[in-house]
């Protein structure tokens, strides 16, 4: 039973002040139950998300979220905070705004301030055939509704003084494509806030609980054995991200998912220099840059190459996003870098999510989310909880469905999102 948690306002945090008692763990640990109807596995942005959906909007009330290690120990708080929907086929982009409009009001909704920053990603071009791809992309958004900008390098420069064009900059930059609305959330307190939430409707969040096999009976899902014992579970979801292909060799099908690390790293602070997301490929480098309100640069790339779980970033791959930052930022050549880290990705074969029945008509996969799936947690999590509660799978995710690999119809958005492994 978890204890009521306080509603935080301005008047609320003032009385915090003067009151001991105020401060209470966003969510109380829980121990297994023998029988829930819905078993999430996997604490990070989407079961969350996904667990969060199925109390409040379908009314759900047992519900456990299991975790192997401690909550928001995955991806969801190693990702460089990025959410945008600035893709170019509809599959994605409807699916995208509808991610990122959640994410405009989710400090409201949730009652937990997540620091929603709509500071503008924008997409660079180096050369006058990568303007016109940035233009059919922007146009493309346009017509969907979702807001975008083409910016010719005055214009650029306007927006984003540090690309100064008079710093010796080995690559020129033609002028990029801009969505305003598009910036940064903080990665933990998207997972914190999600998982207060859930816990407040009365979901049971385990961790250090590793899940460990199916077992079944008359032919469908019966539950899950665990590190902590077996559960009962009327439909069980799998939102384990990096581990989705372990998951299939669990149930014994292969999925088209390899697991691939990503890194991100962290400068030392400076004074603020970057005041939007700027995404730079050339060639085969990329780069992305933000900068933490700390005053950390934050930066990423693609992904190592080899598939891998150890999360130990490769130092070639380190190199690169840096040559490839300062090659953008001249003027950044002797910052220092503090720390790196890494995170294991699902990649799909053609970068974009899964989420569908798994094998059994109770089992779920919430999955594929490849390196661009922080953008995706509220949209996943509130069509995966409609999927599971009601049979029936949300227009927005129609596309997402497991059996386009069979049937041959990807989706192939590549070199506007998430895509697989580039070699
Ligand atoms: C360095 C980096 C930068 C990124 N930058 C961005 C970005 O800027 N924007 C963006 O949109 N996306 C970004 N991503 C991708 C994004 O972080 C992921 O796609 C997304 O977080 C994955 O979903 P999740 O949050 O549910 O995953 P996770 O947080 O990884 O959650 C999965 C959980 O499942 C648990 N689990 C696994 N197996 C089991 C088991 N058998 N039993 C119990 N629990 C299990 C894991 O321990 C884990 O906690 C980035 C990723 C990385 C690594």
């Amino acid at each position: 039973m978890q204890t009521p948690r306080p509603r935080y306002s301005a008047a609320a945090l003032l009385r915090a002040r003067f009151s001991r008692h105020f401060w209470k763990p966003l969510w109380n640990p829980a121990k297994p139950q023998d029988h829930y109807d819905v078993v999430i596995v996997g604490a990070g942005g989407h079961g969350l998300s996904t667990a969060y959906h199925l109390a409040r909007d379908h009314g759900i009330k047992r519900i456990a979220i299991v975790e192997k290690n401690i909550l928001g120990y995955g991806n969801v708080a190693r990702n460089t905070t990025i959410v945008r929907s600035n893709y170019l086929l509809p599959e994605n982009h409807y699916f995208y705004e509808d991610s990122l409009r959640r994410y405009e009001g989710l400090s409201r909704e949730l009652n937990y301030n997540v620091m929603y920053s709509p500071r503008g990603v924008v997409d660079l071009a180096n050369s006058d055939d990568e303007m016109v791809a940035l233009a059919r992309r922007g146009n493309a958004m346009r017509l969907a509704g979702i807001d975008a900008q083409l910016l010719d390098r005055p214009g650029l420069v306007r927006f984003a003084p540090e690309l100064n064009p008079y710093l010796p900059r080995r690559y020129p930059i033609m002028g990029g494509l801009v969505q305003r609305r598009a910036g940064t959330v903080r990665h933990d307190a998207v997972a914190w806030g999600y998982a207060r939430a859930a816990a407040a409707l009365g979901v049971d969040i385990i961790e250090r609980c590793e899940v460990l096999g199916l077992t079944t009976q008359a032919g469908v899902a019966s539950g899950v054995e665990t590190s902590l014992g077996h559960i009962r579970a009327d439909r069980i979801v799998f939102a384990v991200a990096g581990h989705t292909g372990a998951i299939g060799t669990m149930l014994g099908i292969p999925l088209p998912v390899e697991t691939h690390l990503l890194q991100a790293m962290v400068s030392e602070p400076i004074k603020p220099l970057v005041g939007s997301v700027l995404i730079y490929m050339y060639g085969h480098a990329e780069v992305y840059i933000t900068q933490s309100d700390r005053g950390g640069l934050v930066m990423g790339g693609a992904l190592d190459g080899m598939p891998s779980y150890t999360r130990e970033p490769a130092w070639h791959r380190l190199e690169e996003i840096v040559q490839s930052a300062v090659a953008l930022l001249p003027q950044i050549a002797g910052v220092k870098i503090l720390r790196h880290w890494a995170g294991t990705n699902d990649q799909t074969m053609d970068g974009s999510p899964l989420i569908d029945r798994l094998k059994y008509d109770n089992v779920f996969l919430n999955g594929g989310w490849c390196y661009g799936g922080f953008k995706a947690i509220p949209a996943s999590g509130a069509a995966c909880a409609t999927l599971v509660a009601t049979g029936t799978a949300p227009d927005l995710i129609r596309n997402f469905r497991l059996s386009r690999f069979a049937s041959g119809h990807m989706i192939d958005e590549k070199g506007a999102g998430p895509y697989p492994v580039r070699q």
